[in-house]
């Protein structure tokens, strides 16, 4: 598509100084499969250029099809005869809280490494590497308090136990927007659950997933329980979904693949757990609290460049205000430092690649097809590597593409509604059911939107908070299953009733003296 591009003049660009230099030579990674570095058996490699720099950063071994296998039958035998499943959560504690300890430690490495794959900021790679380091201490905690349920209703020669155990070999497959993050909502949790496990991450960004290998071996981890593999979906990821040998498969991303993964597990009959796409509302009412709601919506849509599941991109604002809200949202959504990710002041950095960056630039033009004015943005940066302008699309309705599909970029959508039932059903009017959000001073407002808004999370007057204590997932095509919280670690397990019986038998199907 031949669109002009706009100067950087039209958007807060920023650029020195920075914190590091571009690498003059790539991250190099091998294949992890039972506790041993390797090339792949193909010998092919597969190399990452980075969306902001134009250079390759990474460099890795690439698996076949033969060292998904291979990978896989390690971790099965790592779980059917190792000690890992066996050991006391306490003990799987102190190896998952050492894996923390080393993340922090190595917390720039990790962050750069992020910055350099997916072109985002750095003060918001070091952020995610932090909250990831949380999230496997909040798993350690889990290994400790995993506990079932027993009942002594059944009558007084009846005791029953449900215990949980570890569901087995798990593929942990994820995507490029999140990658240290989201392999750490998944991978601590079920190693805490006693499980084994493949993992393979996007071939976007496998950088920090391969380095998470090293420190899983140096905090102890034994062989074959975790094994790293960089490759391709088709390649690969149809393997880990397919294998006899996997009992579950942990997956993020689109919910085009997450329904082909589904259809291929069914046939083993796998448990699938997916946390896929969103198109996510914030809803907008006259006694919001105005200058909250502006920054909210500008971090909701901009926050990772858009690249974000939670991305709240798509407001529905109120109709007598809409006029006054947007300008508002436009005139602060001008002010956002765009520009080189090494910078510590930028807030939005590049797309994670050209096929991407064309997707959101069609949705665009789409829009501007379907009667949409772009009021802000629209179009690509005339920069070095990929860029995007902030972009805010007015006069949405709810019919077009840019407000029921995930762009999965810097696009809001802005639409309008007259009043509380209106603003439900238009919210409610998409197959996807992630998250939303609703700003207002009314109690009844906000408290009827959580209610009656189908999707896994609701914020009332504050936007894309997250905790380890409260669970994530989607309802309807944004996924299944729920990730953190108390389900973190219980997704990972299947239940396994007990029964009992005590004292001499008082009677059977069939009596001996009948
Ligand atoms: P994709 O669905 O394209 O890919 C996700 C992962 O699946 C990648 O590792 C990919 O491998 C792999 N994959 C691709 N094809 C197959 C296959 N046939 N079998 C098994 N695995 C396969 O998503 P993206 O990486 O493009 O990520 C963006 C998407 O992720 C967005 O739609 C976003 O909404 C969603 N997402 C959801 C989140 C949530 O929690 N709800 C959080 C973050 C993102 P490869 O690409 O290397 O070939």
């Amino acid at each position: 598509m031949a669109i002009e591009s706009l100067s950087t003049s039209s958007v807060a660009w920023v650029s020195a100084p920075r914190v590091a230099e571009v690498p003059t030579k790539p991250f190099r990674g091998q294949l992890f499969i039972n506790g041993q570095w390797r090339d792949a058996s193909g010998g092919e490699r597969i190399t990452r250029t980075s969306p902001s720099y134009g250079v390759v950063v990474g460099d890795y071994a690439c698996a076949t099809a033969a060292d998904a296998d291979e990978a896989i039958r390690a971790a099965r035998k790592a779980f059917d005869q190792g000690e890992w499943p066996r050991m006391t959560g306490a003990q799987r504690a102190t190896v998952l809280n050492k894996v923390a300890d080393l993340v922090m430690e190595r917390q720039e490495e990790f962050a750069l490494l992020e910055l350099f794959e997916s072109g985002k900021p750095i003060s918001q790679a070091r952020d995610e590497i932090q909250w990831a380091a949380e999230f496997w201490r909040y798993a350690a905690a889990s290994a400790r308090g995993l506990h079932g349920d027993s009942y002594n209703t059944l009558g007084d020669d009846m005791l029953a136990l449900v215990v949980r155990d570890p569901i087995g070999v798990v593929s942990v497959i994820t995507p490029w927007n999140f990658p240290f993050l989201i392999v750490s909502q998944k991978l601590p949790f079920a190693l805490a659950a006693g499980c084994t496990a493949v993992v393979k991450p996007s071939e976007l960004t496998s950088g920090t997933t391969v380095l998470l290998g090293e420190l899983l071996q140096q905090a102890g981890l034994p062989d074959g329980v975790a094994n790293i593999l960089v490759g391709t979906g088709p390649e690969v990821g149809s393997v880990m979904t397919s294998h006899i040998d996997v009992d579950m498969v942990s997956f993020t991303g689109s919910t085009r693949v997450g329904k082909a993964l589904s259809a291929i597990a069914a046939q083993t009959l796998k448990k699938v757990s997916l946390e896929l796409g969103g198109k996510n509302p914030q809803i907008i009412f006259p006694d919001c609290d105005w200058n909250a709601a502006v920054d909210a919506v500008v971090f909701g849509t901009y926050f990772n460049a858009g690249e974000c599941c939670n991305s709240g991109s798509r407001i529905l604002v109120h109709e007598s205000i809409a006029a006054d809200f947007e300008q508002a949202v436009i005139s602060r959504a001008r002010k956002i430092p765009v520009g080189d990710p090494l910078c510590e002041d930028t807030k939005v950095g590049a797309i994670i690649s050209s096929g991407h960056l064309e997707t959101i630039l069609s949705y665009v033009q789409g829009a501007r097809d379907a009667g949409a004015e772009v009021s802000l943005g629209g179009r690509s940066l005339d920069a070095d590597g990929l860029y995007m302008a902030p972009t805010i699309l007015s006069g949405v309705t709810p019919d077009m593409a840019v407000a029921r599909e995930e762009i999965f970029g810097p696009v809001l959508s802005v639409l309008t509604f007259k009043d509380l039932d209106e603003a439900i059903a238009i919210a409610n009017d998409s197959l996807y059911g992630l998250s939303a959000g609703v700003w207002s001073s009314n109690i009844d407002n906000c408290l009827a939107i959580g209610r009656r808004v189908k999707a896994g999370t609701v914020w009332l007057n504050t936007w894309m908070n997250g905790y380890p204590e409260l669970p994530f997932g989607g309802y309807r095509e944004s996924g299944q299953g729920r990730e953190l919280g108390r389900s973190g670690i219980e997704e990972f397990t299947e239940l396994k009733t007990i029964q009992m019986h005590m004292g001499p038998r008082t009677g059977w199907w069939l009596p001996e003296n009948v």
